[in-house]
């Protein structure tokens, strides 16, 4: 395992649809155990295929709905990955990527959907996923389609920088 360099704006791999990963090999296990590695270190919830150069249909997430209650996030590792159903109700919030750095957007989002595709192993999957996780699921999933949230977002920002000062606690 390994973490990888992510790959930012304007990089064109970032607006390629990404390809259909037709063979669950060891390539995939060691290309989605570094996207896992290389999520945690950012550290972000979620990262798509494209995101470290490598244009194939995967995105993994981890993300906890509950962490204040001690329950631990889970992990999902999802190949070609589908949208089936996606809520009418949809709601607004503010997004960031890992490949473009120090901005934030606010994004109109389905509130639920329900994700199709494969595990690691080839297994077909189903996840339902509500809230922040439908929304990084939906997030992730655009990435595989060379779409990113500044394309729909409503408003983006720029992150005050981390260096500025900051009052002391005492
Ligand atoms: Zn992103």
């Amino acid at each position: 395992m390994a973490i990888r360099e992510i790959v930012t704006i304007p990089n064109s791999v970032l607006r390629r649809k990404a390809r259909k990963v037709t063979e669950f090999g060891p390539e995939l296990q060691t290309l989605l155990d570094d996207m896992v590695d290389t999520m945690r270190a950012a550290p972000g919830v979620g990262l798509a295929g494209p995101q470290v150069g490598v244009p194939l249909r995967v995105i993994v997430v981890e993300y906890g709905e509950r962490e204040e209650d001690g329950v631990p996030p889970r992990l999902y590792k999802v190949v070609n990955p589908e949208i089936v159903r996606a809520s009418a109700e949809t709601e607004m919030g503010a997004e960031g990527c890992l490949s473009i750095p120090g901005y934030l957007g606010d994004v109109e989002r389905s509130v639920a959907v329900t994700v199709k595709g494969f595990n690691s192993q080839g297994k077909p999957i189903r996840i339902k996923a509500s809230g922040w996780l439908a929304r990084i699921f939906q997030h992730e999933i655009d990435h595989l389609d060379g779409i990113l949230f500044t394309d729909r977002a409503e408003k983006i920002w720029k992150i005050e920088s981390e260096t500025a000062e900051t009052e002391s606690a005492d």
